[in-house]
């Protein structure tokens, strides 16, 4: 190899690297790990999710095929099934409850648990439209059952649908045959009745056991817990749910909301309250890729 051919190899593994370097500092990566393939873009049009800048699209690196000789071709998305019906593989390390994002900017997660709730659902997502926020629902089987349409709707508004047991039982009571038919039996309606697999779990009151982490990674999914709890599912007014959570939200937050479980007005009333505060003062919203 001429001395000349070696400059220009260097001089392009350097612009290589710079790319890669300004990929990172774009935010690239999702908040939600994994190191953001595919499933991890931008969020959909019109909602109030900042994950990375346009300049982040994957595969959208400028290389030309005389510049990088020894790279891959550029190839469409790789056939294949859809990520949502496929179960996906959690390592030892995903499997362990998340309780913050990885979020350097004002980025939090709302979570809301417990429903489908026909009383407060409707009016969730109408709030969460108005706002263009993505949320992640954390749903009981036993009530996705009931409501199957409400299901289908809060999936078809583009927000996340996730696991919260069958029953809603203490899991580190039951034995892990009895904990696989919780999950199991969640993960499958959902599947049914979205489409989608769940990729997301949440234990009952954030109560783990060793067998739920490892019954939820059997099924493809990691663990979410929270960060800002306003216990708002012991409806200690609207103001004090509303107050807990501007007091405590901080970049990477995830917050932990009720729409079902009992009377959540207060729950409601306080999120048409602090939503609008947190997207004045600069916050995005996010969810994991559906
Ligand atoms: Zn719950």
């Amino acid at each position: 190899m001429s001395s000349d051919r070696q400059i220009t190899s260097r001089r392009l593994l350097l612009v290589a690297a710079g790319m890669s370097l300004l990929g990172a500092a774009a935010g690239c990566r999702s908040p939600w790990g994994g190191g953001g393939g595919p499933t991890a873009a931008a969020a959909p049009e019109g909602f109030n999710e900042s994950l990375a800048g346009p300049e982040a699209t994957p595969g959208a690196a400028p290389v030309t095929p005389s510049a990088a000789p020894s790279a891959p071709p550029a190839a469409a998305a790789p056939a294949g099934p859809s990520v949502e019906t496929v179960r996906h593989t959690i390592s030892t390390a995903e499997s362990k409850p998340v309780y913050e994002l990885d979020a350097e900017r004002r980025v939090v997660a709302l979570t809301i648990d417990d429903g489908p709730d026909p009383r407060y659902t409707p009016t969730v997502l109408s709030l969460l439209q108005q706002h263009g926020i993505r949320a992640t629902f954390f749903l009981i089987g036993e009530n996705a059952v009931q409501y199957p349409e409400l299901v289908r709707e809060i999936a078809d508004r583009g927000h996340h649908i996730a696991n919260h047991t069958w029953t809603h039982p203490d899991l580190r009571n039951l034995s892990e045959g009895k904990v696989r038919d919780e999950l199991e039996r969640t993960s499958d309606l959902l599947h049914r009745t979205t489409g989608r697999l769940p990729t997301w779990f949440r234990a009952p009151g954030g109560d783990w056991s060793t067998e739920s982490l490892k019954v939820a990674a059997d099924l493809g999914m990691r663990n979410m817990a929270w960060s800002v709890d306003p216990r708002d599912w012991a409806r200690p007014g609207t103001s004090a749910i509303t107050d807990r959570i501007l007091k405590d939200v901080r970049p990477g937050a995830i917050v932990l909301n009720h729409d079902g479980g009992g009377d959540r007005s207060q729950t409601v009333a306080a999120l048409k309250a602090y939503l609008p505060v947190l997207v004045d003062s600069g916050y995005y919203f996010t969810a994991p890729p559906n």
